[in-house]
């Protein structure tokens, strides 16, 4: 059984749009030997990726590839560091960091309430 209660429907004209656990997705393809699934939403009958809507999306890159990125950059890691480390170009590395860094501040937008005041003031 899959467990889709993290997903929620992509189409912005779906009366269930950005609404998770509320049964309207279904798993109805899979493909790269079952890690990459078809999500179905039976309100607005749109079909999409399910890394619609996240930096893997529509990436040429194997996705262990593309997380060994992210957490070489979360640990402190460079662009360029990070690219020849992993063998690839920095200008991928660059462009994952830039998708990860707005997909972060999306979900960071939606989860937190409000954000604390830094006493430091703002960033200069
Ligand atoms: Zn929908």
């Amino acid at each position: 059984m899959d467990d889709l209660a993290h997903f929620c429907c992509q189409n912005p004209d779906c009366p269930r749009y950005g609404q998770r656990g509320t049964g309207n997705l279904s798993v109805c393809d899979r493909f790269a030997k079952g890690n990459h699934r078809l999500l179905y939403c039976n309100a607005c009958k749109a079909r999409f990726s399910e890394f619609k809507g996240t930096p893997l999306f529509n990436s040429k890159l194997p996705h262990d590839k593309a997380i060994a990125i992210l957490e070489h950059l979360a640990e402190g890691c460079g662009v360029r560091q990070t690219a020849r480390l992993l063998g690839v170009n920095k200008d991928t590395v660059t462009r994952l960091a830039l998708l990860a860094g707005q997909h972060a501040k999306d979900t960071h937008d939606e989860l937190v309430a409000f954000s604390p005041l830094d006493p430091r003031g703002p960033i200069r």
